[in-house]
């Protein structure tokens, strides 16, 4: 292992995303400007509009101090109507894509996995949508190719309709072999009396770019400059001879996750007190990645990507 490792880049700046999201493209409340707006006014600087079926750039939204992300949400069926239906957003590489994806009905798990492949083709980053809301049964899950990302928080599936986190199918999967990183995001649909609906703002990416454009966003997706988040910031991360250096906002819990329950670490305390951790990876040596997470007193969590020891 080199000297020191920056898990994430120390000469960028950080931006929040909400990379999942309805307009009124499809059937979201509000329009791409009005999401805009509602958005900025959180601290977002990103959003990718992921309209249902259609992929419509909103670039004319994209300026100094945002970036639309263009992008689609499609739907896969399967074993019949409301069994399973499993759903992918594909976030455009190229800004000014356009495509049209209806949905399929099928009884086969090949034509699931079929979206990945087609999102691939039309040169898009995936992610594997709201799984417990997608009510996916394991095998199902393990027959489809890796897309690039897992939501393991979507505002949507957590609490409308009360599924709440799906962090530990994630690690499941993890632990399985599949490399995939993990986005928390909202699925931002309704409103409620005109406002935003219980969804919006419950989860975030924030991104470690080298400018707010397009292109270093992308970039920051696609190397995985990045953490999920539904309330602690990661202000700084890195391994430097073999010691895990973890800087947060104050949180109560800051743990470091490998493949086996001894690769289990954790520093913790009763109160949002802590904003630094030291973690020895020693014992680690068997464990083919790692990754963060952080615990705030009111249960938020944060999640960094996971990190490959051949990487690193
Ligand atoms: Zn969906
Ligand atoms: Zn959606």
């Amino acid at each position: 292992m080199k000297d020191r490792i920056e898990l994430l880049p120390k000469d960028r700046s950080f931006y929040k995303a909400n990379l999942h999201c309805h307009s009124t493209v499809s059937d979201g409340a509000f329009t791409p400007e009005e999401l805009k707006s509602m958005y900025m006014a959180k601290g977002y600087s990103v959003i990718a509009f992921t309209d249902h079926e259609i992929c419509v750039p909103h670039t004319e939204l994209t300026d100094d101090n945002f970036v639309a992300l263009t992008g689609v949400e499609i739907a896969f069926g399967v074993g019949g109507k409301n069994k399973t239906s499993v759903h992918l957003c594909g976030i455009a590489r190229d800004p000014e894509k356009t495509m049209e994806i209806p949905n399929e009905e099928s009884d086969c798990a090949e034509a699931i996995a079929s979206g990945v492949v087609r999102l691939r083709k039309e040169n898009c980053i995936s992610t594997l949508n709201h799984p417990l809301w997608s009510a996916l049964s394991a095998e199902t899950l393990q027959s489809l190719p890796s897309p690039d990302h897992m939501e393991v928080a979507n505002g949507f599936e957590m609490i409308v309709d009360g599924y709440g986190t799906a962090d530990a199918l994630y690690e499941m999967e993890l632990r399985r072999g599949r490399r995939f990183r993990p986005l928390a995001t909202d699925d931002s649909h309704r409103s409620a009396d005109g406002s935003a609906g219980p969804e919006y703002f419950r989860g975030w990416t924030v991104l470690c770019a080298q400018k707010l454009c397009y292109d270093s966003v992308i970039e920051a997706l696609e190397k995985g400059h990045f953490y999920a988040s539904t309330g602690p910031e990661i202000r700084g991360l890195w391994i430097e001879n073999n010691v895990l250096y973890v800087e947060t906002s104050p949180v109560c819990g800051i743990y470091v996750h490998g493949t086996e329950y001894r690769h289990r670490k954790a520093v913790t305390e009763r109160h949002n007190t802590l904003c630094r951790a030291e973690i020895p990876l020693t014992g680690f040596e068997t464990s083919d990645y790692l990754f963060v997470r952080l615990v705030d007193e009111n249960g938020k969590t944060a999640w960094s990507c996971p990190y490959y020891f051949e990487k690193v």
